[in-house]
């Protein structure tokens, strides 16, 4: 049997069994059985008996005969089979509640058994509940003695595909299956000592060995990170190679009057941040780069450095941010910074009214326009740029890929793109999930910044931080309450956020004490209306949800509240945080939960507690969440590994990540490694390359 053929012709398949397998597990084909591994084996190799059981023997193998089958009634058609079972070392009771018919007429008094199961104990009396049993005759030369375990579906055990099942039709496939090709080049599988693929696929079902078992799980995680890392650097040295960029060598005029004029020096990360940049911009290929750093850390003014090179070279620059109230803000801290060096700046977003769109729209198209700022918007069809030089992107991980892709078309070649993120992911981790880009990180805040203080308090306190709220207030400062949207429904949320506002307002009465409110179901100018208010200090208190989460910067605002802060996750909460912490002053972040916690939320709080170091915090979060939650990762491939984990696996990743380097660096085109060309061209079919690229 061949990898491709249909699965249906399996020994022991057919067709109703093949359909059942297709629809619960996608498997159509002799190669997707063989590549639907198990989680688990137990061990047959090792037989115990009854006297030696001990309480935390997991999964136990015992051999030995059955008596005195009993049947009770528990209720309306459902009974309860007993029977004992025997080994020369003592007995234990075997129970039955569900499929007792079929057991009933299956057991044989005359016949040695082999049962598998969990032992518990029960009155002094050893039991196991539905074991696992089959008859034990010496002519079952075939018996698997690492019986693998699998996942199944209900669906599928009501049509005879349980575990058990599986591993029969596992064990009949490795016996027939031919064509498994080798996809990793000799000199890995030499240098590591990994099992060819032919012999780790059927090692997956039926290893002769548990130290067999584990080398053929260690072969196919080697395989599936290393070409994990081949598909996302290969893509990227292409680009490199291949995407002319636009050469911006020139430091000119703009970019030296607003840096000379800045009132305070860039900090030594942001320095060498342009430097890789600048870099970057004059090297004749297409940037395509991820700029990490904290909230307030300073990416956006390094952002605004680039583009004004940009400009310099007689480019146009535009920034793209994921909300209107975000977008606003950049716009209007550029028009405050760029005041006096004449440069065009425009806002596009969807709500500007139609014939400002149209006007806006020609002035880039013309040129008139030399940096736009905005939402969405900006990628829409008819926005036409004149010379688009550099596309600087916002909080990347609510854009995906294909938007991205849009930008690089709206200008030949394709404009540089720099991505900012303040969602740090893990060193290590970025590496692989932005294998497609280049990282720069600001890892150092500006001089004289106060860390934010953070504080858990609960319920019965409320008083206390209210009244230091009080004191703040009075002394001029400003308030954020942010509630967690928790319900399906947009209605309720709202309703939490009314009753907050509500209970806010009683502490703090107007007129003396001025409330906004901002929400997601404000209409853009609503929004704006009360940011602004809040922003020029007409009204003391911010209540909020989490739109106000990203990029809102009003330094005046001193303290944090997070209501319900166990349900937000760390990211999120560490985005909030940095909301406040803007000014001179010194900040607060208090953290309201309910009174009991479970031990991960306790985790939570504790870690945004004791650090504000973003990157801490992104480490704590992957361990504590895994990687199927983190911003940012799931339009990667990183997820969809079968065996290998980026996180338990990171030395591999590291391993792959430097060996596919040195690959590629030795050999560009990989003309010595027709294996790994072909894997390229099967990838190239199927992944978001095109999109990539
Ligand atoms: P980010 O975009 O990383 O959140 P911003 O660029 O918005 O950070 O900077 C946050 C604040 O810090 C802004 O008010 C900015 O003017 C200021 N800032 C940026 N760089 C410096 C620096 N090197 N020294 C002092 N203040 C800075
Ligand atoms: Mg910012």
């Amino acid at each position: 049997m061949f990898l491709d053929d249909d699965i249906a012709y399996l020994k022991g398949v057919g067709p109703s069994k093949a359909k059942v397998l297709a629809a619960e597990l996608g498997i159509h084909t002799a190669g997707d059985l063989l590549e639907y591994f198990p989680f688990r084996h137990i061990d047959r190799s090792v037989v115990s008996t009854v006297a030696t059981l001990t309480e935390d023997n997991n999964y136990v193998v015992l051999r030995g005969t059955v008596s005195n089958m009993q049947t009770v009634s528990i209720g309306p058609h459902r009974e309860r089979l007993t029977v004992d079972f025997t080994d020369s070392t003592g007995s234990l009771q075997l129970v039955w509640f569900q499929g007792t018919k079929w057991v009933r007429n299956k057991l044989k008094p005359d016949v040695t058994y082999l049962i598998m199961g969990h032992p518990t104990r029960y009155n002094m009396q050893w039991q196991m509940t539905h074991p696992e049993l089959e008859a034990d005759t010496a002519a079952d030369s075939s018996r698997q003695l690492y019986l693998p375990v699998y996942n199944t579906t209900e669906k599928m055990k009501q049509h005879g595909l349980g575990t058990r099942a599986l591993a029969r039709l596992t064990e009949t496939l490795c016996g027939c299956i031919a064509g498994i090709d080798e996809t990793l080049p000799n000199e890995l599988l030499q240098r590591y000592h990994l099992l060819g693929r032919r012999e780790a696929l059927i090692a997956m079902h039926c290893p002769e060995s548990m130290q067999q078992l584990d080398a053929a799980r260690a072969r196919l995680k080697f395989e599936e990170l290393f070409f994990l890392q081949l598909d996302y650097q290969y893509a990227h040295s292409e680009r490199q190679q291949h995407s002319a960029g636009r050469v911006f060598g020139t430091v000119g005029d703009l970019f030296n009057r607003f840096y000379n004029r800045l009132p305070f020096p860039l900090t030594g990360a942001q320095k060498r941040v342009v430097r890789e940049i600048r870099e970057d911009l004059r090297s004749g290929r297409q940037m395509n780069r991820l700029l990490q750093g904290d909230v307030g850390s300073g990416k956006t003014l390094v952002a605004l450095l680039c583009m004004l090179l940009a400009l310099d070279n007689g480019s146009q620059a535009c920034l793209m941010a994921p909300t209107e109230i975000l977008a606003t803000q950049h716009y209007n801290t550029f028009l405050r910074m760029l005041d006096g060096l004449g440069i065009q700046v425009e806002l596009l977003i969807g709500s500007v009214k139609s014939a400002d769109k149209k006007r806006i729209k020609q002035r880039i198209a013309d040129g008139t326009t030399q940096i736009v700022v905005g939402t969405h918007a900006l990628i829409e069809d008819d926005v036409c740029f004149r010379d688009l030089g550099l596309a600087v992107i916002d909080e990347q991980h609510r854009f995906g890929v294909e938007q991205r892709a849009r930008l690089w078309r709206k200008a030949t070649p394709p404009p540089h793109v720099l991505v900012m993120t303040a969602t740090p992911i893990p060193r290590t981790l970025a590496m692989t999930v932005y294998g497609d880009l280049d990282c720069s990180v600001i890892d150092e805040l500006p001089p004289g910044r106060h860390p934010v203080r953070t504080y858990h308090r609960t319920e019965p306190r409320r008083p206390l931080v209210f009244n230091f709220l009080k004191q703040q207030i009075d002394a001029g400062r400003q308030v954020y309450f942010v509630y967690p949207l928790i319900h399906e429904s947009e209605k309720l949320d709202l309703k939490d956020l009314e009753d907050g506002l509500e209970m806010v307002q009683n502490y703090f009465p107007r007129p003396q004490y001025q409330t906004s409110m901002v929400h997601g179901q404000l209409t853009a100018e609503e929004k704006a209306y009360e940011m602004q208010r809040f922003k020029e200090g007409r009204t003391h208190i911010m209540v909020a949800t989490t739109v106000i989460e990203v990029g809102v910067d009003v330094p005046n605002a001193t303290v944090m509240v997070i209501e319900n802060a166990e349900r937000f996750g760390l990211a999120q909460l560490h985005q909030l945080r940095g909301r406040v912490g803007r000014g001179g002053e010194q900040s607060y972040c208090i953290l309201m939960t309910k009174d009991k916690l479970s031990s991960t939320e306790r985790e939570r709080i504790g870690t945004l507690v004791s650090t504000t170091d973003g990157f801490l915090i992104a480490e704590a979060d992957l361990r504590l969440r895994g990687p199927g939650d983190m911003q940012g990762l799931q339009q990667s491939g990183a997820l969809d590994l079968k065996l290998a984990s980026i996180v338990d696996d990171e030395p591999l990743v590291a391993a792959t990540r430097n060996d596919v380097r040195d690959l590629l660096a030795a050999d560009p085109t990989l003309s010595r490694y027709p294996l790994l060309q072909q894997h390229l061209q099967q990838s190239k079919n199927k992944m978001l390359w095109g999109k990539i690229s």
